[in-house]
């Protein structure tokens, strides 16, 4: 029996959902049991007890609380994005998955934001995002 698109898919999917689950395995053991990986998206969905107002969720390392999606992205990726924010390029909050973030500055970040019309910009934002398109071409 030849193999379909379906199988094809069904294999990637599942070569995906294992590489994930070695990398959060080498996350501190508290953290690791809070993620689900999503079958569909790839998302890592953070399961945790102590969401923000605003959606994200957090947790605890050493006592310090951490937005899950920023210290999660660090720990993997080993990179300092102190000043940036994460955009989520899946558009789902509670992902902590570190292929589905983008470093950017805030300004790109509320630009990309309004480009997705999740919130009306101001003039002064506006002319802001009228000025960082003509920056980044
Ligand atoms: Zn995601």
């Amino acid at each position: 029996m030849s193999r379909t698109g379906t199988d094809y898919r069904k294999e990637a999917m599942e070569k995906m959902v294992e590489k994930s689950q070695v990398i959060i395995a080498s996350l501190p053991e508290h953290i690791a049991s809070k993620i689900r990986i999503c079958e569909k998206s790839g998302c890592w969905i953070f399961e945790g007890k102590d969401p923000s107002s605003n959606g994200y969720q957090r947790v605890r390392l050493y006592g310090i609380r951490f937005q899950a999606h920023r210290l999660i992205y660090e720990m993997i990726t080993k990179e300092d994005i102190r000043g940036k924010e994460l955009d989520h390029v899946c558009e789902n909050r509670p992902c902590c998955n570190p292929w589905h973030m983008d470093p950017v500055t805030p300004k790109i970040n509320s630009n990309r934001k309004y480009r997705r019309r999740k919130k009306a910009p101001t003039i002064e934002q506006l002319s802001n995002l009228i000025e960082s398109d003509k920056n980044e071409n």
